[in-house]
């Protein structure tokens, strides 16, 4: 048996097999090599094996998502197939005499370099694709096939690190338990794993070389433990823990319809977060009494092209519909940090967390932004949606927001198109829209704020570095003060507030946030029935 220790991302226990998933940041080693010939095979295999691949999950795509979203698959087997690409890898195996893994990861940087340079926006965005067949090719010359997450069945997933983007891509529904090296309680794949309900440990000091895919695991998501070849008495303990567990939340289930409101009368909103269309079922499963947070980045990650207005329409109008008479808020696009696409093409910053992300990036790149702002007041047509903004430091933006959307509004009466202006709000994540809440609430129709951020730009502390872990403190006085601000701020103009970072889901503060006035709590659905049994106990 192995065990190691880690820290809890999300509590629960899980029992399952390793699905372990190797560091894709492994530095290429450039080996000579007296027999071309040999290499020269192994990409043969690899590239045949790759097309295989494609063609599966072109199939698979096209039965789930549509042509037009499964086409990607049939651009990547071209790409494999062109001329230039193959003739460069095979060139340099047998001018250099290099392993076939060093020629396709040179080769895959300069080609996709080259397109990262060009003028088109098309032919730029291609670069993240050459990058993914030559990952694919190495990964298929490593031996270690990605058909792992592909095929996945239900397991616990073991890995040095998990970006959001490669999170969402994996089958939510056989993720047992996320155990992985490195990663912060705030980052965002975090956050997914909290949203899913899916027990989770960070910063475990795994020893690869011992750990195999289908070893038998559990994962103590309460003391914080992650055993591989359980002995008996500790599968005993997890298979107790997982029925009691059961058993809490069976209580819970009595108070699904109820109001969440103190003994004294007080109500607050219990809403949920999600990430994903899918994470509704979730948000009804648990009762909530609307959507607080809909974290559409999330419909751009994971994927090798924005989504269209249509894809996204049909996204927000399903939510909207599924929810009925329940408020959805959608927060508009908060990509970058740690949330990247490659087809955004984002430089590289020294500082992304104060860079060139969120609401700076839409009102940067208008058309981007005008997308989504389109498929958002045609969906608001349907139901209760509301639209919250990310990053606000200044009412210029808003009023700047204001002028996009009333152009939106123009186009959309212009093409007959049926739609609705909802309700606006903003988040307040970072300390200079605290300072000037007073002002922003004459402009906006809510607030929610988001304490992840506020915390890290508050105290200076990057959410993403496990190192400060430690320091992220979003209980300092500093915060709990600054959200007394904005409530009292923002109910002066007649205006309600929510908080929608991971603080609203802390049980240690509920009493402190009624007492607040805090309007409403949007948290991880598989809270709602926690925090409302705390309430009605107040
Ligand atoms: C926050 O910053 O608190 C928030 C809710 O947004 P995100 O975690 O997605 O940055
Ligand atoms: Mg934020």
């Amino acid at each position: 048996m192995m065990e190691y220790q880690g820290k809890v991302v999300y509590k629960g226990i899980a029992v399952g097999p390793a699905l372990v998933l190797k560091n894709r940041d492994v530095q290429v080693k450039r080996i000579r090599t007296e027999n071309s010939g040999v290499e020269l095979g192994r990409l043969k295999d690899a590239v045949s094996c790759a097309k295989e691949q494609l063609q599966r999950l072109y199939d698979k795509a096209l039965k789930e998502v549509g042509e037009s979203n499964a086409a990607i698959f049939e651009v990547h087997q071209m790409m494999l197939d062109d001329d230039d690409y193959q003739e460069s890898i095979q060139s340099m195996i047998e001018k250099e005499q290099v392993n076939a893994e060093y020629a396709v990861a040179v080769t895959g940087d300069n080609f996709s370099q080259m397109f990262a340079s060009m003028e088109d926006d098309y032919m730029r965005a291609r670069a993240a694709d050459i990058k993914d067949i030559s990952e694919r090719l190495l990964r298929n010359l490593s031996g270690q096939e990605n058909s792992d997450i592909e095929n996945m069945k239900p397991s616990v997933v073991v890995a040095q690190d998990l970006t959001p983007s490669e999170t969402v891509q994996l089958d939510k529904s056989k993720i047992l338990g996320i155990v992985t090296v490195h990663g912060s309680t705030n980052s965002h794949t975090s956050i997914l794993a909290r949203m899913m309900n899916i027990p989770a440990l960070i910063g475990v000091p795994l020893e690869f070389e011992q750990i195999r895919s289908g070893m038998e695991t559990v994962v103590d998501g309460i003391c914080g433990k992650v055993y591989f070849d359980p002995e008996q008495k500790i599968k005993d303990y997890a298979n107790a823990k997982i029925c009691e567990e059961q058993e809490k939340r069976r209580l819970l289930e009595d108070l699904k319809g109820k109001e969440s409101v103190t003994t004294g009368g007080q109500k607050i909103n219990i809403y949920a977060n999600i990430g994903s269309v899918s994470d509704v079922g979730y948000v009804l499963q648990n009762d909530a009494e609307g959507i607080g947070l809909f974290r559409s980045e999330f419909l751009y990650l994971g994927r090798d092209n924005f989504p269209t207005e249509e894809e996204q329409y049909q996204a927000y109008r399903r939510v909207v519909q599924t929810m009925g008479d329940k408020k959805v808020i959608i927060r508009t696009l908060d990509i970058g940090a740690d949330k990247k696409a490659d087809y955004f093409n984002l430089r590289k910053e020294e500082n992304p967390a104060m860079g060139y992300r969120a609401i700076r990036i839409c009102l940067k790149q208008p058309d981007i932004f005008k997308i989504q702002l389109r498929a958002l007041l045609r969906a608001a047509y349907y139901g209760k949606l509301s639209i919250m903004y990310p990053m606000i430091i200044s009412t210029e933006e808003v009023k700047q927001i204001y002028k996009i959307i009333k152009k939106v509004q123009e186009e959309l009466e212009r093409d007959g198109i049926p739609y609705r202006v909802p309700e606006q709000g903003i988040m307040i994540e970072t300390p200079a829209a605290v300072m000037i809440s007073d002002e922003l609430a004459e402009l906006v129709d809510f607030f929610s704020i988001g304490t992840n951020d506020l915390t890290q730009y508050t105290l200076a502390i990057d959410r993403q570095n496990e190192r400060l872990d430690d320091f992220y403190n979003p209980h300092h006085k500093a915060i709990l003060r600054m959200i007394k601000i904005v409530v009292d701020n923002a109910h002066k103009a007649g205006k309600w507030v929510g908080i929608c970072g991971e603080l609203g889901a802390d049980e240690t503060l509920t009493e402190k946030f009624l007492k607040i006035g805090v309007d409403e709590l949007s948290v991880s659905p598989s809270m709602v029935l926690k925090l409302r049994n705390i309430i009605r106990k107040i």
